[in-house]
């Protein structure tokens, strides 16, 4: 039997189709076999998981922290131990290649050990009376149920980064992850269950995803929202979740400029960049695609860029070889088709790729493109695929006026021998994350997050366990 024949959904501790019959289709993007079928939650469903959450929430509140991080640890140790059946179905249901799917169950494992110490540390303060015999007291509470959506991109540590921070907080939470991808989601699931979560700290969801979105977050059980994905989704949801006074945490897309100046090993950055572009087919919220090149060696980095790009193997991802999987889904295919077209149309000029690969899974090359204006769409549009655009610039303020144009402000990139001109470059982009001269982003311990369309809040770091807790003021006389 395959993990497909037992996709469900997580209701109080319990796996569940559902009453309604509905389901939708989980497709092999490299093969385009439909891998089986997703239960959807209707609105009977959803109540369930929600009285069940409410339930949940007073229970795992009262486990003290140390008890919490013990069940936390021993998922995390599930996830170890099941990191190759995970990995598999991931890779199935996404497309990355194995390898990246391994890495991306256990940087699951790490994010929720993790937040299983961090959950210790969830220290309050003390603030000095002005009378004598009053204690003024900061004591953190976790703010109660929440609700998680989480995307198809990662499907394992974009749930885990919600679910982990929650549960350490001593949150209960319902989280609705991808319908396209809902076996390694699942698989995870599985490991907070076995790990000895009580019922209904952790509910799973599927199904329409507005019907869902729609019906939690105005729920008087839910407390908080957490969402990953596009920045109109992300701008709809906070709009609901504002209008029913819920807290957010909102990580959205982003555009993310590479600044590199003349001093660099170009061989060294321009290896270094293929991998990271390449990675999960470009499908990644901090994936570089404004390149902005010094004068001097432009030329040369595009040479040593195009030829890596070209090189990059690119297949199924349970073939050892592959470099680089398709793209999750059809739509990714049309929209970098439209985008390309676009800039082509404006004058941009295609080094290599370009194109769709074959017409079964959705492969497409990976993409170098030039002289394109800042008024083509992927100059303003996420791409969300493997197409890197190349620029060329002169000046370090000239430069930083063209990375900050942008709406977006997740990540940026910068690599410089000078240490004057990195210090300068990381205090003006204008961006959540800066990097300069490594790839040095969304490790557990470090906060994740944007400004400006980008979203708010974190993921991550001590930043990514405060968003599921408030402070509550005691001041105690006698
Ligand atoms: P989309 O905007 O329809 O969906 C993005 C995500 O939001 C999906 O996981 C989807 O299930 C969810 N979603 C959509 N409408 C929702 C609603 N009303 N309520 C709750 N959840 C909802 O687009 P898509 O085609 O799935 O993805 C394409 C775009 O999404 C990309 O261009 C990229 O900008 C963005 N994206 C960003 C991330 C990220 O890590 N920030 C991840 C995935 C997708």
């Amino acid at each position: 039997m395959s993990q497909y024949d037992t996709l469900s959904l997580f209701i109080d501790g319990k796996m569940t189709n559902g009453d309604s019959g509905a389901s939708s289709d989980v497709i092999n993007p490299s093969t385009d076999v439909v891998l089986g079928r997703v239960p959807h939650a209707k609105k009977p469903e959803l109540d369930r998981a929600l009285a069940s959450a409410d339930k949940g929430f007073q229970a795992w509140r009262k486990v003290n922290s140390f008890e919490r991080a013990k069940v936390l640890r021993k998922a995390a140790d599930l996830m170890r131990a099941r990191v190759d059946d995970i990995a598999r179905v991931l890779t199935l249901e996404q497309g990355k290649p194995f390898v990246e799917s391994k890495i991306e169950i256990l940087a699951g494992a790490d994010i929720t050990d993790w937040f299983a110490d961090e959950g210790r540390r969830a220290y309050g303060r003390i603030i000095p009376a002005r009378a004598d015999g009053v204690r003024n007291m900061v004591i953190m509470e976790p703010v109660g149920v929440v609700a998680g959506f989480s995307p198809w991109n990662f499907p394992v540590t974009q749930a885990v980064r919600k679910i982990a921070a929650a549960l350490a907080a001593g949150c209960s939470i319902i989280v609705k992850c991808p319908e396209e991808t809902p076996g390694s989601p699942l698989g995870i699931i599985r490991c907070f269950h076995d790990a000895g979560l009580p019922d209904g700290a952790l509910n799973l969801v599927y199904g329409v995803p507005a019907e869902i979105s729609e019906y939690l977050i105005p729920s008087p059980i839910v407390r908080k929202v957490s969402f990953t994905g596009s920045v109109p989704v992300g701008k709809h949801l906070a709009s609901l979740a504002a209008q029913h006074m819920k807290r957010t945490t909102m990580e959205l897309g982003g555009h993310a400029p590479v600044l590199v100046f003349n001093d660099v090993d170009v061989d060294a950055v321009a290896k270094m960049m293929v991998a990271t572009k390449t990675r999960n087919a470009g499908q990644v919220c901090v994936s570089p695609t404004r390149f902005f090149l010094q004068d001097k060696i432009y030329d040369k980095f595009v040479a040593e860029f195009t030829s890596g790009m070209k090189a990059t193997k690119v297949g199924d991802g349970m073939d050892a070889d592959t470099r680089m999987g398709p793209l999750a889904n059809p739509r990714r295919i049309n929209a970098m088709q439209t985008l390309i077209q676009d800039a082509q149309e404006k004058g941009g000029k295609v080094q290599t790729g370009g194109k769709r690969i074959g017409n079964q899974g959705n492969f497409f090359e990976p993409t170098v493109l030039t002289d394109v204006p800042d008024t083509a769409r992927i100059m303003n549009e996420e791409p969300f695929g493997p197409v890197a655009v190349m620029c060329r610039f002169k000046e370090t303020d000239e430069v930083l006026e063209k990375a900050n144009r942008l709406p977006y402000g997740l990540a940026s990139y910068a690599f410089t021998k000078d240490g004057k001109t990195a210090t300068k470059v990381a205090d003006a982009l204008d961006s959540g994350m800066v990097t300069i001269n490594h790839f040095g982003l969304a490790l557990p311990e470090v906060p994740f997050g944007g400004v400006k369309d980008s979203g708010y809040g974190h993921e991550g770091g001590l930043e990514g366990l405060t968003v599921y807790m408030t402070a509550k003021f005691v001041s105690q006389m006698g």
